[in-house]
C-alpha cells in the first residue's frame, strides 16, 4: 500500500490533514511546493504520479540558479489531495507546525507535454534516480532535475538534487523571497513578522 507509511506516522482524529486516500487520475499532472514551519523550516517538493505525490523535503528550497544543488530529502508518499492542504498541524503531531502552498501548477516530463507519455518517463526516471520535467507554476517554471545522489556505504539512500535546467526561465534572483502563498495570499506567522 503506497501510504502505509503516510497513514502510520499520523492521527486523522488530531491532524487536519488529508486521510490517505490514493486517487484515480487521467490528464495533466500537478505538483506543489508547500513551505512548512516545522521543529525545521522547510519546503515540501510534491510531484504527482500514479495517485499521489511523490514528496521530498528541501530545506533551503528551490532555487532557480543552475548553479545551485539543492538538497532534496525524499519523504512518504503524501494523497494527491494533500496538494491543496494548507493550515495547521497541531502541537504534538507529525510535522507540527503551519502550512502554506508555497507554489503550485501542473508539470510535465522534460522529454514530452503529452499526460500518459509524461507518466511512463517519469516513472522510468524516478526508478532510475533521475527526474526530469519542466513546471508550470506561477513562482518555478521551466526545466528541473531531481537526481538521486548514489548511496555511500552506510548513508541513507533517500537524498537526492533539485537543479534548475538552464533554459529562459533561469534566474539569479532568490525566489524564495516571495513568502506568499499563491493559494490565498497568507503568509506563514514566521514571515508575516518581518517587514
Ligand atoms: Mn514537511
Amino acid at each position: 500500500m503506497p501510504l502505509a507509511e503516510y497513514k502510520k506516522k499520523r492521527k486523522f482524529s488530531k491532524t487536519p490533514e488529508p486521510k490517505p486516500q490514493k486517487a484515480s487520475r487521467t490528464g495533466a499532472l500537478h505538483f506543489v511546493v508547500q513551505k512548512h514551519d516545522a521543529s525545521r523550516l522547510h519546503y515540501d517538493f510534491r510531484l504527482e504520479l500514479d495517485g499521489v505525490l511523490k514528496s521530498w523535503a528541501v530545506p533551503k528550497g528551490p532555487s532557480l540558479n543552475p548553479a545551485d544543488k539543492r538538497l532534496a530529502m525524499e519523504v512518504e508518499d503524501h494523497p494527491y489531495s494533500y496538494k491543496d492542504f494548507e493550515g495547521v498541524i497541531p502541537e504534538g503531531e507529525y510535522g507540527a507546525g503551519d502550512v502554506i502552498v508555497w507554489d503550485e501548477g501542473l508539470y510535465t516530463s522534460s522529454e514530452t507535454a503529452d499526460p500518459k507519455e509524461s507518466r511512463e518517463k517519469l516513472r522510468q526516471g524516478y526508478g532510475e534516480g533521475e527526474l526530469k520535467f519542466v513546471l508550470l507554476g506561477k513562482k518555478l517554471q521551466g526545466g528541473f532535475a531531481l537526481v538521486k545522489i548514489r548511496n555511500q556505504k552506510g548513508g541513507k539512500d533517500n537524498a537526492w538534487l533539485l537543479i534548475k535546467e538552464k533554459d529562459k526561465y533561469a534566474s539569479a534572483k532568490d525566489v524564495t523571497k516571495d513568502t506568499k502563498s499563491v493559494k490565498t495570499g497568507k503568509k506563514l506567522p514566521r514571515d508575516s513578522k518581518r517587514p
